[in-house]
């Protein structure tokens, strides 16, 4: 059967505009179908934090400069524990993280996309079917504001169509769904900017968490995820329960200060989801692969990195080097190398439950030493594996507990008084 496109990508946001990009440039007939007419248009309900593990991605693929260009922020990272501040390192050899808030980050990505040659964009155009060849996905169907269908063939179909995903389920796509604990409000302030800024700074309350992170045109966004037993107050008068809650913080940022600009935005339901990510002639990227707990600030990051992996690992098939069944294999391989433990980790944790023993004990090392606190911000930047910051991690552990126990013990034996 021969194809209109050899890619249609569902879903014009991070994953799809990046996969687009990426695969276009590679050569490869793209064609990009988005619900939403508005090529302004972003999500709205999402912080803007970019993870330094897709800095690299994005330097090598330049998309880094237009973002900076567009304002971002670059910042590190500081968590309040009960055992203290822990700290980045000084003279960190990781990337800073990247903050732009998707008012203009998506509406960027999209043009970016759209003038690469060998990508149509379709714009106001909704998925709500597949086209089969036997077992494989061979297309969409598309429906547009007016009620005109379309189809579309390609040769591989990638759902880049967020955390609910049609695609994948249009496709029979198994998903994994993990429980999450805890609701979200935020909101973007003015004002007198928190003490560490640019820096960002967290609280693990545990199980409560908050964020003060800086990003564009000076704002910064104040937002907490807290366990559903806090729901009632935030549902009276968001924006009064958010201000009190920021107030009541251990070394507080000058929430008091500052000014709403715009709205409060509240999530109450954001389970974990994994799929896939892959099927024959279809692939997943982005949150319809792999939607995270936004605790850990991972999604948009991941987001752009799984686009890259998957342009590198198809576009030998989509050039016509090899079956295409050999680079969804790569794909299907290296996504899950280098995402599940992570995630595992996270919809761990997603489910409002405090920190276990190990967990504790990572922590309140990693507050006393700057050492250790270096790896943390490897592992936490998604940087290094969680098995590789494990063990890294465990002589450190060891060391300091060997050296308070000697230390407990040294100042509970009686002082020996001479005459
Ligand atoms: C409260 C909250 C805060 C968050 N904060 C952060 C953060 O600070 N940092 C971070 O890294 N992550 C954060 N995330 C996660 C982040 O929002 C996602 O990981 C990220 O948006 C994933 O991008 P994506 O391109 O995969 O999907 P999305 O951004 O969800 O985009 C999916 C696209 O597909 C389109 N689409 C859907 N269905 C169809 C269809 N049938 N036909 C055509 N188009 C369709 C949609 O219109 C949309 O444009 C947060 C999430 C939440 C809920």
């Amino acid at each position: 059967m021969s194809s209109d496109h050899d890619v249609v990508i569902v879903g014009a946001s991070i994953a799809g505009c990046t996969a687009a990009t990426l695969l276009a440039r590679r050569g490869a007939r793209v064609a990009l179908v988005e619900r939403r007419p508005d090529p302004q248009a972003f999500k709205r309900v999402c912080g803007h934090f970019i993870q330094s593990s897709a800095v690299p991605m994005l330097e090598r693929s330049g998309l880094l400069e237009p973002i900076e260009r567009a304002g971002a922020v670059r910042t590190r990272s500081r968590i309040w524990t009960r055992w203290g501040w822990i700290e980045p390192p000084d003279r960190s050899t990781l990337p800073a993280s990247l903050n732009l808030r998707r008012e203009r980050l998506d509406p960027l990505l999209r043009a970016i996309a759209s003038e690469t040659p060998g990508v149509t964009t379709l714009l106001g155009a909704t998925v709500d079917g597949l086209l089969f060849d036997g077992a494989r996905v061979a297309g969409v169907e598309t429906r547009d504001g007016g009620g005109r269908r379309r189809r579309l063939h390609a040769r591989l179909v990638v759902g880049a169509d967020g955390r609910q995903s049609p695609v994948a389920k249009l496709a029979g796509l198994d998903s994994r769904v993990r429980p999450h604990g805890r609701f979200v409000y935020g909101a973007y302030f003015e004002g007198t900017p928190p003490a560490a800024a640019p820096n960002g700074s967290l609280w693990f309350l545990d199980p409560q968490w908050a964020a003060a992170f800086p990003t564009d045109g000076g704002l910064t966004l104040y937002s907490c995820m807290l366990t559903h037993d806090r729901l009632p107050e935030f549902r009276r008068d968001p924006a009064r329960a958010l201000r009190a809650f920021f107030a009541d913080l251990p070394d507080p940022p000058p929430v008091a200060d500052s000014r709403i600009v715009g709205s409060v935005i509240g999530k109450l339901q954001m389970p974990n989801v994994r799929r896939g990510p892959t099927g024959p002639g279809i692939a997943l990227v982005g949150d319809a692969a792999l939607a995270a707990d936004p605790v850990f600030g991972v999604g948009c990051g991941w987001a752009f990195q799984a686009a890259e992996w998957l342009a590198d690992a198809t576009a030998p098939a989509l050039a016509g080097a090899e079956p295409l069944e050999v680079g969804l294999r790569r794909y299907r391989r290296r996504f899950r190398h280098a995402l599940l433990a992570h995630d595992d980790l996270i919809s761990g944790y997603a489910t409002g439950r405090r920190m276990n023993a190990a967990e504790r004990q990572i922590f309140s090392t990693a507050a006393r030493d700057p050492r250790l606190a270096a790896r943390f911000e490897a592992f936490g930047t998604r940087n290094v594996d969680p098995r590789r910051f494990v063990a890294a991690a465990m002589p450190r552990i060891a060391a300091s507990q060997a050296r308070r126990t000697l230390g407990a013990r040294r100042s509970a034996r009686p002082l020996e008084v001479t005459a």
